[in-house]
């Protein structure tokens, strides 16, 4: 049986600077840049395997000016699922994203992922901090790195992808 394409509207947030355009990037190419383009907002269209079955995903990789600038409504509500992204680096990224969390939909898809794995050094939020947030949204979490890994930055869009269309099926 051919299965038909399913369409995926993943919108990526976080403070700046977190490596929201790194990981989008590297998803859509596989390749790590290193210098991203800080101003714009970016929207893709990325067609997939997932579990062997095609996904067109539709990625916008949203670009807050600040710390207190939040998505726009109107992204908040085109989205089957967010991709919320903060730095294992950067505290203040972690409130970030649970401010964020607060203006989302109640209903849609989740995931969390703290970038800059390697950064470790520099460490300010710890790992069970993001098990413990990830428990209380009920969403799937990793730590990675954008600027080393590939199969884990494709694990974290496939897995919220696996979360919209099981959503849809119910
Ligand atoms: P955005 O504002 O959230 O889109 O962040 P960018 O993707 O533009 O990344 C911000 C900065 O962090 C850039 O200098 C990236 O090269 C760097 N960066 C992104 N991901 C990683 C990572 O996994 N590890 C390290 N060390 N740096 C990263
Ligand atoms: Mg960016």
């Amino acid at each position: 049986k051919k299965s038909s394409l399913s369409e995926v509207k993943v919108a990526v947030l976080g403070a700046p600077a977190v490596g929201k355009s790194a990981l989008t990037v590297r998803f859509l190419t596989k390749r790590y840049i290193g210098e991203y383009d800080h101003q714009a907002e970016n929207r893709y269209k990325y067609e997939v395997l997932v579990d062997g079955e095609p996904v067109l995903f539709e990625i916008l990789d949203t670009c807050p000016k600040s710390e207190d600038d939040t998505p726009a409504c109107e992204s908040l509500h085109w989205a089957d699922g967010f991709l919320l992204v903060y730095s294992i680096t950067d505290r203040r990224s972690f409130n970030y994203v649970r401010r964020v969390k607060q203006l989302l939909p109640g209903d849609t898809p989740l995931a969390l992922v703290g970038n800059k794995g390697d950064m470790v050094h520099l460490r300010q939020v710890s790992t069970e901090e993001g098990e413990i947030l990830a428990k209380d949204y009920d969403c799937w979490f990793s730590e990675l790195t954008a600027a080393e890994q590939v199969s884990q930055v494709a694990e974290a869009f496939h897995e919220l992808c696996r979360e919209v269309l099981n959503a849809r099926r119910m």
